[in-house]
């Protein structure tokens, strides 16, 4: 088995120089680097079998839709889906949901429907939603949370027969929290209600067996694990293909064109129009044989490690308040420091090498709930090390010294 310093090694951007200084990058939550065997893949599919998909019968086409089907292929065993036609290429976790609602909900959604969500989200898993409900005159809600955590009473008492879809996301982008959605997915069911699950974040940090987990629909992007960006997944469980209507029209989702009528494709092609982002799936095969080679649960358990070790050196420092105490956190915490503008703080430990996250984490309603507009998050991944974290600490006291004196 490969120790996590010979892993490091695999990322050539951890070996770049900040401002002089080591690079210390602990903005995984936004986006993950990519090793060295992901970025090959990309120049060798450049470099040898080019080709659009699906329209040409020649060897090189026949190649790169032979690879981009194959990562099809990969994700269905990655999510144990049944069947490759339950997986969707789309551009992002963001693309997933909009996919859902302007597919799925869109036509299903009557006045008076009520779709919901949770404080907890990030916007591609809140405004989507919303935005249909307003169109077609059904209510989105909220449901709240406690300190960072999900208020799963209030979820229990917010479940009934009006409700047409439950979006909620498995780990939180600001918080960190690990939501039971085990629990909230059981609950829909009682009442038949599909359940978008929102893994942008916790796929590095959890297993999704979507043969148990009786989830309707989950979204996530590669590039928040180790794949490139723009490219995304969104499954749909069978029983709800059908029901996907196509939204974005041209080549490769249609079956005959007339200037009368069209017919389209079989899925999941009607769901995936235009030349699709091919170079970018294939790369992310090769991102999921590294993530499945060193194994989720091995890195989500020393990710795990890493953000004690971040509370806890964070939490020794008297300025900086922890947001959100949920009973399991996975992947970042947020910060707010007392008497020091996260932008300050972000724009001068990066002088140090360090890259943290600052901003709303396009997640408003649950930054304003703790009373904040913007926070400094910290997301490390299983590259980083608790040396790292150490340094965090030391290097935050500083920037926070540094801000006492110039008041002064
Ligand atoms: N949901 C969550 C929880 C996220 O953290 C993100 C990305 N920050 C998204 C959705 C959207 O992902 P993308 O921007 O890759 O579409």
């Amino acid at each position: 088995m490969r120790t996590w310093e010979e892993i490091r090694e695999d990322f050539p951007i951890l070996k770049e120089k900040i401002h002089g200084k080591d690079l210390i990058y602990l903005d995984n939550a936004a986006t993950t680097q990519l090793p060295q065997q992901v970025l090959d893949c990309f120049v060798e599919h450049y470099t040898k079998y080019n080709a659009n998909v699906h329209r040409g019968i020649h060897y090189l086409s026949e190649q790169s839709t032979m690879h981009m089907e194959a990562v099809r292929n990969k994700l269905k065993d990655f999510l144990h889906a049944e069947n490759q036609g339950e997986i969707i290429f789309t551009s992002g976790a963001t693309d997933s949901a909009n996919l859902v609602a302007q597919s799925f909900l869109r036509h299903v959604l009557q006045p008076g429907d009520v779709v919901l969500s949770t404080e907890l989200e990030h916007h591609a898993n809140f405004v989507v939603w919303q935005q249909v409900c307003q169109e077609c005159g059904a209510e989105f809600r909220m449901i709240p949370t406690v300190d960072g955590e999900l208020d799963m009473d209030a979820a229990h008492k917010m479940l009934s027969d009006k409700v047409k879809l439950l979006a909620v996301t498995a780990v939180s982008n600001v918080t960190g929290t690990v939501v039971d959605i085990e629990t909230l997915i059981a609950w829909a069911k009682e009442y038949e209600i599909p359940v978008y699950i929102d893994a942008a974040q916790a796929v590095r940090h959890r297993t999704f067996d979507l043969a148990g987990l009786q989830c309707d629909f989950l979204g996530f992007s590669a590039h928040k694990m180790m794949g490139p960006t723009g490219v995304g997944c969104l499954f749909v469980r069978e029983k709800w293909l059908n029901e996907m209507q196509p939204y974005r029209y041209g080549g490769g989702m249609i079956d005959i064109v007339t200037e009368e009528k069209t017919t389209f494709a079989e899925l999941p092609a009607r769901l995936e129009a235009g030349t699709p982002n091919y170079s970018g799936i294939i790369t992310w095969g090769a991102a999921l044989d590294y993530l499945m080679d060193i194994g989720i649960e091995r890195m989500a358990s020393y990710e795990e490690e890493l953000i004690k070790k971040a509370e806890e050196v964070l939490e020794a420092i008297p300025q900086v308040n922890i947001l959100g105490h949920p009973k399991q956190r996975a992947g970042c915490i947020s910060i707010q420091i007392d008497g020091v503008h996260p932008y300050d703080f972000a724009s001068m430990i990066d002088k140090y090498g360090v890259a943290v996250r600052t901003g709303s984490m396009c997640a408003q309603p649950i930054v304003n709930k703790m009373g904040l507009d913007t926070v400094i998050r910290i997301s490390p991944a299983f590259y980083n090390t608790m040396e790292e974290m150490k340094k965090l600490g030391e290097y935050t006291e500083k920037v926070i010294a540094f801000f006492e004196r110039i008041k002064r």
